[in-house]
């Protein structure tokens, strides 16, 4: 172990990688050559912070892969942002990208900072700084950062503001998830959530489940992507019982009225003292019970401490590595659904590419094209997986990670080793 792949989800994804490897019998060579990223990029971040001093924070960005495509992948501001932990993400993004057929490899970027403590004036300068130092390294062509934990369009407007100022003119590709003013994509932001209610909903045809009341949802995370699960799940007329965010879940066992909740979010900036719901811990709040669990915060929430006690019958990743490689183990055991995070999670990237190709186009489509060649993404890949998992009698991430490496290996060995 080293630097890149000492931390617990680099372990946890090169095992899944491994899984599947062995069960493709994948070229050893192709899987040395995926098992580490292509290019990781440390930076300083010298920012000046309100009060004049100056600190100085650490930023990375890695490209796993481009052998599919320019590399693609967010940008996440957090305490815990490391080396290892980005490089795992970027790993997951090659993944993701090429399971559901887009043409782009993976990246993932970071700053190791408590967002929430910065100013807006101290964000903005740390973004600029932050793209500045990686400028060299993205652009339309090459790599092309999007929204993750920490950060959101606003961020992106700042980072494709500061590329522009260095080249001299605008250039909109060379980011996702920007504001639609500025050649973002409509359905963009909702795009994440929106597609892992999609697969829930295939999810729930093919156990002949219900789509009604009947089926209570629980989501934990009210970020970007939990927040518009929670909404979709809602609009499809399924009962949202909990919900969360970092101080906690509300609990209303008879469905919470997500529009309200989004309102008082919107004013209070957080769940805590919502009324008509009791209260519940993030922990509980995985353990309620419910039929549809989606995991959309931070990873390794699900691991084998508690995986024994989840009573849902399905679990849509919205999160990246919520359950532990262990915990997934423990899942399957018990005979629940896992759609895997880079299949479950997919809609961001996906629209994403849309952006992209919209901005290099100069061409904009409506929200209702864009989400309905979402939608059809998401339940193809989602019904090519499950066949494949029935197939082989695999799970679902097995089936997924295969046909993933299978795509990228091709395209790998045509491509060639540089040099031979
Ligand atoms: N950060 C998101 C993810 O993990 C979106 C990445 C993107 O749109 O490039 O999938």
């Amino acid at each position: 172990m080293d630097i890149i792949t000492e931390g617990h989800l680099y372990q946890n994804t090169l095992l899944t990688f491994t899984e599947a490897a062995q069960l493709m019998n994948l070229d050893p060579n192709v899987f040395e050559r995926l098992k580490r990223p292509k290019r990781s990029i440390i930076v300083s971040v010298p920012t000046r912070m309100d009060d004049g001093s100056v600190k100085v924070f650490t930023g990375y960005r890695v490209q796993h892969s481009s052998t599919l495509g320019p590399c693609k992948g967010g940008i996440r501001y957090h305490e815990s942002v490391n080396l290892s932990e980005v490089a795992a993400l970027a790993m997951l993004m090659t993944f993701k990208c090429s399971l559901v057929g887009l043409p782009l490899g993976g990246a993932k970027g970071g700053v190791q900072v408590n967002a929430t403590k910065l100013s807006r004036a101290e964000k903005q300068r740390l973004t600029r700084r932050y793209t500045s130092e990686i400028s060299p390294f993205i652009g339309p062509e090459k790599d092309i950062p999007a929204p993750d934990i920490g950060t959101d369009s606003q961020t992106m407007a700042w980072l494709m503001d500061t590329y522009s100022q260095e080249v001299g003119h605008a250039v909109p590709g060379v980011v996702t998830g920007k504001p639609i003013e500025i050649g973002g994509s409509l359905g963009r932001n909702t795009s994440t959530g929106r597609g892992a209610v999609f697969v829930v909903e295939e999810a729930l045809n093919h156990l002949k489940m219900k789509q009604d009341k009947s089926i209570r949802v629980v989501v934990q995370g009210f970020g970007e992507v939990g927040a518009s699960a929670a909404q979709c799940s809602y609009d499809l007329g399924l009962s949202v019982v909990a919900v969360s965010d970092v101080s906690g879940g509300i609990y209303n066992s008879k469905g919470l009225n997500i529009n309200q909740v989004k309102d008082y979010y919107s004013k209070n900036k957080t769940l805590k003292g919502y009324p008509e719901a009791e209260a519940v811990t993030n922990e509980a709040l995985l353990e309620l019970p419910c039929e549809v669990l989606i995991p959309s915060a931070v990873d390794g929430v699900i691991n084998s401490k508690n995986a024994s006690k989840i009573s849902a019958k399905i679990i849509s990743e919205g999160a990246n590595g919520p359950v532990t490689h262990d915990a997934h183990q423990i899942l399957i055991e018990r005979g629940i659904f896992v759609i895997p995070d880079f299949l479950a999670n997919a809609g961001g990237v996906i629209v994403s590419y849309f952006e992209w190709v919209q901005d290099l186009q100069n061409f904009f489509w409506s929200e209702k094209e864009i989400n309905s060649r979402l939608r059809e993404i998401m339940t193809t890949t989602f019904k090519n997986v499950l066949q494949q998992s029935q197939a082989q009698k695999i799970d679902l991430r097995k089936a997924a990670m295969v046909t993933a490496v299978k795509r990228v290996s091709t395209a790998m060995l045509l491509r060639g080793l540089y040099p031979q």
